[in-house]
Order: C-alpha cells, then structure tokens, then sequence
C-alpha cells in the first residue's frame, strides 16, 4: 500500500519517527508521500528522503507546494522556487495547494492567488498537482477545469455528490482518508465512494489527523507510543481506511489496496 498524504513534521509525529516508518513497514505500507505545507518543508521533507534512501523503511516522496492556511506566505519569488524544486527526483506533486474556506487562516484573495499560480507550475513542469479543497463551492473545481493539466489529485475528499460528479468528470484522481470511518461526519462519503472508479481511487491516513475510528484503540499501547498521542492518526493505521472503503464497495481490501497501490506508484513514480 501507498500512503498518500502524511504530514511527518506535525509535532504529534515527532519523536518516534524511526519506531513509526518500522511500524508502517510491517503494516505493509511500501511508499508514503509525505505532504508539504510550505517551501520551508519541503526542503525538509526533501531532506528526510535523502535520508531515507539507505534504510529499510518506505520509500519516501514528497510534494512541493504551499497549502492554502500558508498561503499568506506566497511571495513573487515562490513560482520560481518550485519549478526548481520539482526538478529532485524526490518530488513527486506540486502541492498540496488548493482553496479551504471552511478556516480561512489565509484570506481568499490570498489562497485563490497561490492556487492560480501553483495550477501554472504544475503545468509547466508536468508533474502531478496534488489539491486541497474545502468548501470552496466549487471554486476550486472551477479554476482547475479552465486548463489542461497534468493528473491532478483531490486529496482527502470530503465534498458532495455534485462536487465528485464534478472532479470525476474532469478525470481527477480522488483521495480518501480516515474521513469515510467517522460515525457522524463519514455517512455522505460512505454512500459516495461507490461511484469512485477503481482506476482512480487512492488512500492516505492525512496523518496525525483523521484517525480511522474502527482502528483498535489499544493500537499506541501496544506499540509503546507515549499515551499523549493515543487519538493521534499514523501510516500503519491506513488498513482500516481501506477496510472501510472495501466494505461500502462490496469489494474485498486486497482488491482496493491493490489497485490504490498500482494508481499511487504510477501516479507519483515509485518503484513497481
Ligand atoms: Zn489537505
């Protein structure tokens, strides 16, 4: 399996980050993307798959962009950093970037700037772009359908039936997240994630957050994980986000797993 959005920097994931990748390892997770929030990450995140290359863990990528609570930060010179970002050989996505109007910790004029620009980018250099997009009303949909683009990707979709009706329309791949496990706010997603076509389906934990709530919570006790975290979400959990998708498609896991598996290495370069 894939993991398709992890946030490796989030304090919550800091600490045992080693015990974290063996964990995600045993749970059969063979790559993780790690997500950038910001250029500051990912030069760390670039740094993190250097290291990571002579080890045992996972295969690390990142992405490369400015998502939209930073994207206050976006300057004149950002275009240009990430165009030479993209050309590591680690960099696997421009983004994540996109539009969240549901906390608005950048203003709209701010995030719909840095959207704009971080669409160009990606299709300058053709690589993936990876979105975020909360209540934007179907903004973002708008400004990612005015052009051809490279295989673009909603991460942790939340939307409604008109939003995924949209993106499926315009070809885009559809992330889903520990979202469709949440009694309450999961119910919509589980009735939706039976129109997904299988060949555009990924999975990701969007850890630390989004804990799936069928995961056992004796899952940090057992594993020695310091009780403070015990809520917090990790890679090794992501077999019950699929547990959960396999379970309202009628399909068995091996089946979703393994096509996510075969749509996140084509998508984002890693080895087969
Ligand atoms: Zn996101």
């Amino acid at each position: 399996m894939i993991d398709i959005c992890v946030n490796i920097h989030n304090k919550q994931l800091q600490g045992d980050r080693e015990n974290l990748l063996a964990r995600a390892s045993s749970a059969g997770i063979a790559g993780i993307v790690l997500c950038a929030t910001d250029l500051q990450m990912v030069e760390a995140n670039i740094a993190l798959c250097n290291k990571n290359e002579t080890t045992i863990h996972p295969q690390l990528r990142t992405t490369a962009g400015v998502h939209p609570h930073d994207a206050s930060t976006w300057s004149e010179d950002s275009s240009a950093r990430l165009i030479q970002f993209a050309g590591n050989p680690w960099v696997c996505a421009i983004g994540e970037c996109g539009l969240d109007y549901n906390r608005n910790f950048s203003t709209e004029t701010q995030q719909l700037r840095a959207f704009e620009a971080q669409i160009e980018v990606a299709r300058v250099v053709n690589k993936p772009l990876f979105v975020h997009d909360r209540d934007s009303r179907g903004e973002a949909l708008k400004l990612l359908t005015r052009t051809t683009l490279p295989a673009t990707v909603i991460h942790c979709f939340t939307g409604s039936e008109d939003d995924l009706r949209g993106f499926l329309e315009a070809g885009f791949y559809i992330g889903i997240t520990g979202w469709i496990c949440d009694q309450k706010r999961g119910a919509a997603l589980r009735d939706l994630v039976k129109h997904i076509p299988l060949e555009k389906l990924l999975i990701e934990t969007d850890a630390p957050f989004l804990r799936p709530q069928n995961a056992p919570m004796s899952f940090a006790s057992d594993h020695g994980i310091a009780a403070k975290w015990k809520k917090r979400n990790e890679p090794a959990l992501l077999a019950w986000v699929v547990q959960e998708i396999a379970k309202n498609r009628h399909a068995s896991a091996e089946e979703i797993s393994h096509a996510c598996s075969t749509n996140a290495q084509l998508l984002f370069a890693f080895p087969t």
